[in-house]
């Protein structure tokens, strides 16, 4: 059985204004399309397809953004992606999240900003600098040096991920009325023209077109893993709510992090955010990813390693901060590093959108909007999905 839906509101209704009495003609019936996945790739497609006027129903096992979408740091870049696969379509997303944030108040209601970044070294064993170099803000404290601006308020921003992906779909359904189900699909089958979604207990959703955005799940879905195969990495991030945020500034942090046991440098990232914490990640491992999100659990020592970094980089995030999260999650990887956006090959009105490794949240809005595009019209205008296609994959799997 299904659970009822946790958002719903009524499609919005078109009202004509006959003033000439002319019988109108009916609209065409909208396309129905399922979404699966209620990550940020499948609420970005959600929210880009019912804007477009598609009936979209999305279908989550858990909670919406209950895993990496949720747990990701939302650092946003527009060309750190220039020169490889997947250029036009961060450059398309970040001016994306732009637009988006204008249309939802300033995006301040998920903490979106335009930030600096730097890139930090840092020796645990020695001490802080004597002399500071002024591009270092005051609250860094500790041993860094070396410190390179490797983005500026033109080219990084970040976004709280949880939050907006929370809140594109809280618009999709007040706006464009998606309909939210949460319950696990089980399989997906095709055949004259309908698409019909198996979800555990029984329940089946029928569509025109269904669009898999199942993240590092998409290997348990034999639609999917018999063209393509989709990883987990799993990465380790930490909460934390200084006591005096007001000290801390809008500096994201890219460290090259060398520890005193003499072990190899690591490369830890730090966000301070403007709802008030400080987000700290890295720590990656290749694991199994279990079936229910809710078992992901993290690893005890790359906890204990994110808090020394964190404190030996700032005393702001020392001992005195209150620790709000300790958590783990599981990064969607494709075997050739890019993401996989299109239909699957010899399965019509059934498409793919995943493997965005650690650009996820930055390419959200991007794919969701080229998927859009190509489910409705055929074709995707906004970045050309070509080097996206599943079908690259095509006689290469297990
Ligand atoms: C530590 C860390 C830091 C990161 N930092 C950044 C960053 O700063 N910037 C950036 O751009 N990216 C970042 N990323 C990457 C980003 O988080 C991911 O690329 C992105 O969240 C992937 O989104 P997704 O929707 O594909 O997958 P997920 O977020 O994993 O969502 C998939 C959803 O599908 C659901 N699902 C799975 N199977 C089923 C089923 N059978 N039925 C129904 N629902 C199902 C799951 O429950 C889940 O909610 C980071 C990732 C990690 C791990």
């Amino acid at each position: 059985m299904l659970k009822s839906p946790i958002f719903s509101s009524s499609r919005p209704v078109t009202l004509q204004a006959s003033m000439d009495h002319k019988p109108s003609k009916p609209d065409p019936p909208k396309k129905r399309v399922l979404v699966c996945g209620g990550g940020v790739i499948g609420v970005c497609t959600a929210y880009f397809l019912s804007k477009k006027g598609a009936a979209v129903t999305l279908v989550e096992q858990s909670s919406i953004a209950c895993a990496a979408s949720g747990k990701a740091g939302g650092f946003l870049a527009l060309d750190w992606c220039d020169g490889g696969p997947l250029s036009s379509l961060a450059r398309a997303s970040f001016d994306l999240h732009r637009s988006l944030a204008q249309e939802l108040n300033g995006g301040e209601s998920y903490g979106y900003r335009s930030l600096n970044t730097l890139s930090l070294s840092v020796t645990e064993s020695e001490n802080p600098p004597r002399g500071r170099k002024s591009t270092i803000p005051d609250w860094i404290n500790g041993p860094v040096k070396g410190p390179k601006t490797i983005g500026t308020t033109e080219t990084t921003a970040q976004v709280h991920p949880q939050l907006f992906t929370k809140k594109l779909l809280e618009k999709a359904v007040a706006d464009y009325g998606v309909e939210v189900v949460i319950g696990k699909v089980k399989s997906v089958e095709a055949g004259d023209g309908e698409i019909t979604a198996v979800v555990e207990g029984g329940g089946e959703i029928g569509g025109d077109a269904v669009v898999l955005a199942l993240g590092p799940w998409s290997n348990k879905f034999t639609v999917l893993s018999s063209v393509i195969r989709v990883h987990g990495l799993k990465a380790h991030s930490l909460v934390l709510e200084p006591r005096e945020m007001d000290a801390i500034s809008a500096h994201a942090l890219f460290l090259s992090y060398h520890p005193a046991n003499g072990g190899p440098p690591m490369d830890p990232e730090i966000y301070p955010r403007p709802t008030g914490e400080v987000y700290i990640c890295g720590m990656s491992s290749e694991e199994e990813v279990p079936d229910n999100p809710e078992q992901i659990e993290p690893n005890p020592d790359s906890i204990r390693v994110l808090k020394r970094v964190a404190g030996t980089v700032s005393s702001h995030l020392g001992e005195e901060s209150r620790v709000k999260a300790e958590q783990a999650c599981f990064l969607p990887c494709t075997d050739d590093n890019v993401p996989v956006i299109g239909e699957i090959p010899g399965m019509k009105g059934c498409y793919v959108a995943t493997g965005h490794s650690c650009w996820g949240i930055l390419n959200g809005p991007a794919t969701g909007a080229a998927m859009a595009e190509l489910v409705l019209d055929g074709h995707s205008s906004i970045v050309d999905l070509t080097r996206f296609s599943p079908a690259r994959f095509a006689g290469r799997t297990r």
